[in-house]
């Protein structure tokens, strides 16, 4: 171990030597390296896609733009989320139908996949339950990747937009976010409450963190209409969905939205016959 020794009186301003400290360099070390719940067989769910989508389209619904809605799935149900008109990213929460203080983690589906999801990466759910709720099974957009910036599609990183944060920002009070929608409808639709938003899946968002601040950025979506992803419910699940304000993000948090810029987005639930 290389190291200097001390000076017998450190600098009493910095609490130890003046001089530039030295660490020891190690090579990252994935922290929690694909345990097995977390590796579906392909065969099995390409399998249960195809159930789903050759049985009955049992529920269509569009969520209008700057809104969210809620639906609920069966286990094995496939849910098909569509960008209908324009680019226009989306804010999902997933609660376990019977018990919702079961619901969508998103930081430790982060920790065990990626900061962004990928085909065959499951949504897990809080402790102390930590199962399964959902396995994403098609992505239109996958070729897109991670790109130039460490930028990527359906991340589990932001939060979502807020009312309170952009009074932190603007100075201004609003109603008119991903959390303020979110609310609306479990309350009214669920009679949830504000308390039970979580944090979400961000869909067809482009984002990142800067390679040099480590801060997080975000691009204009790449999804164009007739993009679409589908994910398999691995539990009975109670969804909700917003369509961003923010549109495809291609204007910055805090400015204004022009409402060309926003757009709904179609939900479809298939289940095998
Ligand atoms: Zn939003």
């Amino acid at each position: 171990m290389a190291s200097t020794a001390p000076p017998a009186t450190p600098a009493p301003w910095c609490g130890r030597d003046s001089k530039p400290r030295t660490f020891e360099k190690h090579s990252p070390v994935i922290c929690y390296d694909k345990p097995e719940a977390s590796i579906v067989s392909k065969p099995e769910y390409d399998d249960k896609r195809f159930q789903a989508l050759t049985g009955d389209l049992i529920q269509t619904l569009v969520v209008p733009k700057r809104e969210a809605r809620t639906w609920t799935m069966q286990a094995g149900d496939l849910c098909r989320i569509t960008v209908n008109e324009g680019s226009q990213v989306g804010d999902m929460n997933f609660w376990n139908l019977e018990n919702t203080a079961e619901r969508f983690y998103s930081g430790k589906t982060r920790q065990l996949h990626s900061t962004h999801l990928r085909v065959y990466d499951r949504l897990w759910s809080c402790l102390p339950y930590l199962r399964p709720m959902a396995t994403f099974v098609f992505d239109s957009l996958a070729s897109y990747g991670i790109d130039e910036d460490g930028g990527a599609l359906h991340d589990v990183i932001g939060t979502r937009c807020d009312d309170y944060t952009y009074k932190l920002i603007t100075g201004k009070d609003r109603v008119g976010s991903c959390h303020s929608s979110l609310v609306k409808a479990v309350v009214e639709e669920r009679g949830l409450t504000e308390q039970d938003v979580h944090d979400v899946w961000n869909i067809f968002m482009c984002t990142g963190f800067t390679r040099d601040t480590q801060q997080y950025f975000c691009k204009p979506s790449p999804a164009r209409k007739g993009d679409f992803i589908d994910f398999v419910a691995d539990m009975n699940l109670l969804v909700a969905l917003s369509a961003c304000p923010q549109g495809d993000v291609s204007i910055q948090v805090g400015a204004e939205v022009p409402d060309d810029k926003c757009h709904p987005l179609k939900v479809e639930v298939f289940r095998k016959k």
